[in-house]
């Protein structure tokens, strides 16, 4: 059995033992795998293993990964850009993407909607929202939040699923936990305005439990799949 098919099947127990302990309903965390840095191989080996839900940071390589799984003959998959997104490179997400989970600029989301091909269904978004203390720099403040869900919400090609977050690794899980319960109650309060979201982006491979504990509904994990990286972290906001 290969390290990346038992790092999954680890995972798989940690959701579950977190779904569990919070009394939530088996199935209700989605499992995103984030490969960026990884090649299509460590890809097709996670495949094989039946995870069919991927994330990438970075629009070169989220585009040849796509083509080569594409042309590997691997079964359908699900791609889901979490990284910095620039305007110039709006439309090559747009076109080969299924979700796009960084969304902090509504000129982005305009772009988003614009070249969305007609031929595919609307791309689903999540706000990338910055909580006090977050290590990134990247995202709509809580105060801002409200009127960009609006104005995304609006939008023709796009279908507004909810929020996403990276709050400052390294915390103890009371403090991660409090982190993650702040973008809880501003994914509830969005709610009580009328949006239909029902996806929170949020728990990486070392808070998951926490972030499953306060209503996570998509945890993006990469190392603990794929192992270490040996470049750029997700915090660094270079595309
Ligand atoms: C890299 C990255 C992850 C995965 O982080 P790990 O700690 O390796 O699980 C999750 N979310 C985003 C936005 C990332 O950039």
């Amino acid at each position: 059995m290969s390290l990346i098919s038992q790092n999954l099947q680890a995972i798989h127990q940690r959701i579950e033992r977190a779904v569990t302990a919070a009394g939530r309903a088996p199935g209700s965390v989605q499992l995103l795998a984030v490969s960026k840095t990884f090649d299509a191989a460590a890809v097709a080996d996670a495949v094989a293993q039946g995870q069919t839900a991927f994330g990438e940071n970075y629009v070169q390589e989220t585009l040849d990964k796509i083509a080569t799984l594409a042309a590997s003959g691997a079964p359908a998959l699900e791609w889901h850009f979490i990284g910095p997104l620039q305007s110039n490179k709006t439309r090559q997400i747009a076109e080969h993407v299924d979700w796009v989970h960084s969304v902090e600029r509504l000129k982005i989301a305009q772009r988003l909607s614009d070249q969305r091909p007609p031929q595919l269904p609307p791309l689903n978004i999540c706000l990338q929202v910055n909580i006090s203390g977050e290590a990134s720099k990247s995202g709509t403040t809580v105060q801002d939040m409200p009127a960009l869900a609006a104005a995304v919400a609006a939008l023709p090609r796009l279908r507004l699923r909810g929020l996403m977050a990276i709050p400052a690794p390294g915390a103890d899980v009371q403090q991660q936990r409090a982190a993650f319960a702040q973008v809880r109650v501003l994914f509830e309060n969005l709610r009580a305005q009328g949006l239909a979201l029902d996806t929170l982006s949020m728990g990486m491979s070392d808070d998951l439990e926490a972030a499953i504990a306060e209503g996570a509904t998509i945890v993006r994990i990469g190392s603990a799949i794929f192992g270490a990286r040996t470049y750029p972290s997700p915090t660094k906001e270079s595309t």
